[in-house]
């Protein structure tokens, strides 16, 4: 291949254009879920090429792309990337994707690319645990950190003179949504650029893009991989300077992701149809049967026509999530419920094909009552997911 053609390849690759052959714009999400970012067929190959671990490539001569080190540029990433692409933003053009060793990465490399010394952001004041260590941090560099809470579109408030606008919805763990395409308008009149945190929603939940968003910024840790066995991230934005300032970002901090997490995460997205329809279903049927049970309050699952959240999320959502969560009357009550259940591990996390649940207040870094626990419905049977949690619920009564 020539040189030009190989940079080529490299940038369609890196921009997630290639692959729009596929056609996989006008086909149904299970269908794109199992075929995205698959290079073309080649007599002799596999389907999806395995992990490449390279430090560096064979590169005499000038420097030039797509593929020179490996804390810039892997082929791996860049099956994923393209991937993602297709996931988050179908049938965009200059859209690009970027994967990050966590989504606490993806997360700081927005944050920190994007702001400077005499900024202002808002931060979701319920957003994931970490975002307060993140203000800290922000503080420490000059940047004015305001928060409002995610549900009523609070932070709407906050949004004059704003440089960025950071979103969690649905918020975790409370299961707040907000109206992304309301704030992202308003944040946009008045010249702040928008990031949506879609950890929660994966891309066939919710695409932030479409509504508005600048970047769309997740962990893949959770649903989008889906088996509880590595962690990563990624940021879709569209591509520009802005996007060049993350990709930037990456190569200074280094927070790449390995090889065989990237080709593991990859391989886990042919399923993500498969397991969210599941799981999601599964969230509503215990959501339902949880409902019926008074000594649980505060019960949250954006799919529940009742919820707070439905009207919302039923607009800028196509699927509601994996995650339920409720409250107990007390911390010894929640930790002897979480004790007695058998299909649903005592972990944190959430988004695995194996049910996990935990009494977020442990962590005490949110504002959560002691006895509030968030359940991720796995890919069990459901009447076995329901009847463990039932019976649990029994055998912990006060
Ligand atoms: C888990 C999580 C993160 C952080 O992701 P890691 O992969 O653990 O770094 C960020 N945002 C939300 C909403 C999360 O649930």
């Amino acid at each position: 291949m020539s040189e030009s053609a190989a940079d080529d390849r490299g940038r369609r690759a890196r921009n997630g254009t290639e692959g729009a052959e596929h056609g996989l714009t006008t086909v149904g999400e299970g269908t794109r879920a199992v075929r995205a970012g698959l290079p073309e067929p080649v007599k002799h190959e596999p389907t999806l090429p395995g992990p490449v671990f390279a430090a560096h490539y064979h590169l005499p001569g000038d420097p030039t792309g797509p593929y020179t080190y490996g804390r810039d540029e892997n082929p791996t990433w860049s099956l994923l990337e393209r991937a993602v692409g297709e996931l988050e933003a179908p049938g965009r053009d200059g859209v690009e994707t970027l994967v990050f060793s966590s989504g606490m990465a993806a997360i700081s490399s927005v944050l920190f690319s994007q702001l400077r010394a005499g900024d202002a952001v808002v931060l979701p004041s319920d957003g994931y645990q970490a975002l307060p260590l993140v203000r800290a941090q922000l503080e420490a560099y000059g940047i004015e950190v305001r928060t409002a809470p995610t549900g009523g579109d609070a932070q709407l408030e906050a949004l004059d003179g704003a440089a960025l606008l950071w979103i969690e919805s649905p918020s975790n763990p409370g299961l707040d949504v907000c109206d992304i395409r309301r704030l992202a308008d308003a944040a946009h009149a008045r010249g702040a650029l928008v990031a949506v945190d879609n950890t929660l929603a994966t891309p066939l939940g919710q695409r932030p893009l479409e509504l508005g968003a600048d970047f769309s910024v997740a962990s893949g840790t959770k649903q989008l991989t889906g088996h509880g066995d590595l962690l990563l991230g990624y940021v879709t934005g569209r591509s520009g300077d802005t996007m060049t300032a993350v990709r930037r970002w990456r190569k200074i901090v280094g927070a790449i992701a390995g090889p065989m997490e990237a080709w593991l995460a990859h391989r886990s997205l042919a399923t993500l149809q498969l397991r969210v329809d599941r799981q999601n279903a599964t969230a509503l049927t215990l959501a339902e049967a949880l409902r019926e049970r008074p000594e649980v309050t505060g019960l949250r699952y954006p799919g529940l026509p009742d919820d707070p959240s439905h009207k919302i999320a039923s607009q800028q959502m196509r699927r509601y999530g994996c995650v339920v969560s409720f409250t107990l009357s007390s911390r010894e009550r929640a930790d002897r419920f979480l004790g007695a259940l058998r299909f649903v591990d005592s972990a944190t996390s959430f988004g695995g094909v194996r049910s996990t649940a935990e009494r977020r207040g442990r962590w005490g870094g949110d504002a959560v009552p002691e006895g509030f626990v968030r359940l991720s419905v796995g890919a069990e049977d459901p009447e076995d997911l329901v009847a463990d949690v039932l019976r649990a619920l029994d055998e912990s009564a006060d």
